[in-house]
């Protein structure tokens, strides 16, 4: 979700006359977008602020703003410990930014504008997209759960759901501009619809997205185990460009501690679930998030999760240690687990699922997958001579080019053999030296025209060079693995 509002913060401040700073170069306008869900939120900005004081008491002129979940949070607590900033705004008002810089350069002073609630959906703002093959859209913003660990409901509030109608406007339009794969977002993906008042809304939103020409790969993140219907799964089955992948977060294998979490599903039925979409889609891939050490998970709870866990065969798991979240309900509970236990069982889990993520991709070797290849990452890739990108259950494979054959641009999809398998990706290298079966698609000529623009001389213009930071911004694909060096 904050790698999308950042994508529009990008678009918000391109559209206001703003250009991106190349790399290396010191930006005029630092944009900090933060994730008070990720862990030490706080202690990274302020860290990040502190190393901006300096470059910015050396160079005239430069304008620091800081938004996102935390800025909603601390609000004033930002301009009090880091005065040096300029702007602070919501997840309510980023469409604003663009303004609330200017006011400041002009004022000579902070502004802090926080709306409590959303004004304008998100997504009618300009878009500045970071791959030209995929693209977020979102559907819903909010979340009527109460997790106890979350601090997602009084930072984003209840769910809004945007109509359908604009929804699929809005992926024509990707698709119009080169995109093949779109993501649908939602805090409860599959709840769309609440608002209003269908309950098969979402079913129909993918079955909708499968009638659009030209999209080829249709992914969704992240549904509510509680809200899952069949109806869904039908829809999943019976649609050809929604792609066999699903996460869905556990959270917890103990029934005891979903209750705890407030999370209103059983361990019970979340495998049904499993179990319903395997027989519908049996080359599903199914990922999912797990938190190790919630407060009064005891060595049986933990045992429980384990249990589910190697029941389920996640393809893989994002696993977190659970720590506390100021303004959360489970802050203040008792027993909360010291940090060298959460530790040694949050290595347990990692360990039984990193076997599993193996024994599931070594089930790979030997078959034919097609893969959407994205832009070239990492110092790996060039080491090992290989180009990357996702096979439509979403699993990250690196593929060798043989001598001679031509090369696959980003976006194009290549037809490879999987050869080895680990357990954060597949490897695919050439058997038999032949040239690899690449299919040219719109979103490399849409990388092509995106390369050509890229290299035209930059316009010598008052535009500000701006930097977005926190997160940096990557391909936008679904978080399976992290493209850049195979970790969870
Ligand atoms: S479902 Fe729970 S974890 Fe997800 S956004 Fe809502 S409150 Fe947070």
């Amino acid at each position: 979700m904050n790698v999308h509002d950042s994508e529009r913060l990008s678009g918000s401040l391109e559209s206001a006359g703003y250009i991106r700073a190349l790399d290396g170069a010191e930006a005029d306008v630092v944009i900090i977008n933060t994730c008070a869900v990720r862990d030490n939120a706080a202690g990274k900005l302020y860290g990040t602020l502190g190393h901006l004081a300096s470059v910015k008491r050396r160079k005239d002129g430069m304008q620091i703003a800081v938004g996102g979940c935390l800025a909603q949070m601390d609000k004033q607590a930002v301009l009090d410990k880091a005065p040096w900033v300029d702007v602070v705004f919501g997840t309510h008002n980023m469409g604003s930014l663009p303004g609330l810089l200017e006011r400041a350069r002009h004022n000579g002073d902070a502004e802090l504008e926080i709306l409590e609630s959303l004004e304008v959906f998100p997504s009618t703002l300009p878009t500045k997209r970071d791959s030209a093959h995929s693209g977020w859209v979102s559907i819903s913003v909010g979340c009527n759960n109460t997790c106890t660990f979350c601090i997602v409901p009084s930072l984003r509030g209840k769910e809004k759901d945007r109509r359908p109608g604009d929804i699929l406007n809005e992926i024509r339009l990707l698709v119009e501009d080169g995109a093949i794969e779109v993501t649908l977002l939602g805090q409860n993906v599959n709840s769309y619809g609440v608002e209003f008042g269908d309950r098969q809304a979402f079913s129909k939103l993918l079955r909708a997205a499968g009638d659009i020409e030209g999209l080829e790969r249709v992914r969704f993140t992240s549904p509510h185990p509680a809200a899952f219907t069949d109806d869904v799964i039908d829809a999943m089955a019976e649609t050809a460009n929604v792609m066999p992948q699903l996460h869905m977060p556990l959270q917890s294998g103990s029934d005891r501690i979903l209750k705890a979490m407030r999370r209103s599903y059983r361990s019970e039925k979340f495998l049904g679930i499993l179990d319903r979409v395997r027989a519908r889609i049996p080359n599903a891939a199914i990922s999912t998030d797990i938190i190790v050490g919630f407060p009064g998970e005891t060595e049986e709870d933990f045992q429980e999760t384990l249990r589910v866990v190697e029941q389920a065969r996640f393809a893989s798991a994002f696993t977190f240690q659970y720590s506390i979240r100021e303004g959360t309900p489970a802050a203040t509970m008792a027993e909360q687990i010291p940090k060298a236990i959460v530790q040694e069982r949050y290595e347990r889990l990692a360990a039984l699922q990193d076997r599993i993520s193996r024994e599931e991709n070594e089930k790979l070797v030997g078959s034919s997958v097609e893969v959407l290849v994205t832009a070239a990452e990492g110092r790996k890739q060039s080491e090992t001579h290989r180009l990357s990108g996702r096979a439509e259950d979403s699993r990250l494979v690196h593929f060798q080019v043989p001598e001679g054959s031509a090369v696959p641009r980003p976006g194009d999809v290549v037809s490879v053999e999987i050869t080895q398998a680990a357990s954060f990706h597949l490897v695919a290298d050439s058997i038999d030296g032949a040239p690899l079966a690449i299919r040219r698609t719109r979103a490399g000529d849409a990388w092509d025209r995106a390369e050509a623009a890229s290299c035209a001389v930059p316009e010598p213009s008052t535009s500000k060079g701006v930097s977005l930071g926190l997160p940096t911004l990557r391909v936008a694909t679904i978080p399976i693995y992290d493209v850049s060096d195979g970790q969870r």
